[in-house]
Order: C-alpha cells, then structure tokens, then sequence
C-alpha cells in the first residue's frame, strides 16, 4: 500500500476555503482533514473534536514540550497545532490528509513532510475580500481594520505554495482543488499496479 498524501490548504480568512475544503471532502474517497487544537475560544456552533480540539493554554504547553505537533503556531493571538501522531497514522493507512493551516504551520509542515503539496486559495478581488471580513456588520472597524492586516499578512506568502486557486466561481475553484489532488494520486509513483503490469506483459 502507498502512503497518503499530505495536502497543505492555507488562505486568508475570507477567501471560502472552509466551504471550498468541505466540498472536495463530499466529491472525493480516501481523504481526511485533520482536526487542529487550539487555545481559542469555541464559537458559537463549533463541537469540540469535529471543528477543533479546543484546549487550555496548559494542555497546549504541554503538547510542544512533549512534541506532539507537526506544527504548532500563533495566530491572530491564539495557538494552533497539528497532531502529529493522527497525521502520519492516517497517512499510513492510504488516506491522504488536508492540513487546513497557516502560512507559518505550512512552512513547518513543508520541511518535515517534503512530499506534501501546499495549496493557497485567494479571493477574486480585494472588494470581495473585505466584503466578506466585515461579515454581518457586526464588528467594529478595528476589529475589520485587524482582520484585514491579518489577510494581507497571509496572502503575502501565497508564492511559498505548489498551487494557486483563485475562489471567484465556486464551482470551478472546486473542480481545480479536486484536479489538483487526483493528478498528485495520478502520479506513478503514487500507484502500485505492479498485478496490472505483470499480467500486460506476460
Ligand atoms: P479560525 O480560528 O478562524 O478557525 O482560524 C484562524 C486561522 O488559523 C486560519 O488561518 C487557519 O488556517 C489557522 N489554523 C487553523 N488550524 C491551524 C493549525 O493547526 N496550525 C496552524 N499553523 N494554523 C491553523
């Protein structure tokens, strides 16, 4: 059996890529995301174990010392990380993975994991983009202002991925998501048709 192949999904917040990742999820077999720990706060609608592993700033510090993650980074003031031990288990079985991180854990992720295929997903526009950071209206302007900084930050190190997708139409930033990933299981090296190969040329 081959090993799965590890997909690193990294985007501004604002760009779809929840939306864009739980639709490759229902098109394609054979691919898990894994869920990320965190000290942030759940919010409201999130189950802990299904959207995150929501942990205290105790049970995270414990988790890097005892070198738990992949990656571990902080991000807009909370920590994030990775579980190692469930990422190379799934891989193990067959089953690629989707790391839905930011640049930083990306950057880990890509020199412990040199076959891995990182992914940035950016919006169409600039106009489409802050629409969706000020949400519902909701929020204050520095909380906006912060939200926007924090984009730009993300999006200034899309050129440090293996692949662009432009989410402007759903639709085909999905199928281009999901060629991405069946050209990776295309790959020969991805294969084992040695059964297929013997019978061909005998
Ligand atoms: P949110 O708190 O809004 O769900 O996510 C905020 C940011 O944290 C997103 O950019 C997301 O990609 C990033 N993130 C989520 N989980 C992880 C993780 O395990 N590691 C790293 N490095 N970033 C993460």
């Amino acid at each position: 059996m081959t090993l799965g192949t590890l997909f690193i999904i990294s985007a501004p917040s604002g760009a779809g890529k929840t939306t864009l990742v739980a639709e490759l999820l229902s098109r394609l077999n054979n691919i898990q995301v894994s869920v990320s720990h965190t000290t942030r706060p759940s919010r409201s609608g999130e189950t802990s174990g299904v959207d995150y592993h929501f942990v205290s700033h105790q049970q995270f510090e414990t988790m890097v010392e005892q070198q738990q993650f992949v990656e571990h980074a902080k991000v807009h003031n909370n920590y994030y990380g990775t579980s190692e031990q469930w990422v190379k288990s799934t891989l193990n079985k067959g089953i690629d993975v989707i790391l839905e991180i930011d640049w930083q854990g990306a950057e880990q992720v890509r020199e412990k994991f040199p076959g891995s295929k990182s992914i940035f997903i950016l919006p169409p526009t600039k106009q489409t983009l802050f629409e969706r950071l000020k949400g519902r209206g909701q929020d204050s302007d520095t909380v906006i202002q912060q939200r926007i900084a924090a984009a730009k930050e993300e999006m200034s190190h899309c050129n440090e991925a293996d692949y662009l997708v432009i989410n402007d139409q759903f639709e085909l930033a999905c199928s281009q998501l999901q060629s991405i990933v069946e050209a990776k299981r295309l790959e020969i090296n991805s294969q084992r048709q040695e059964k297929l190969l013997i019978d061909l040329l005998s």
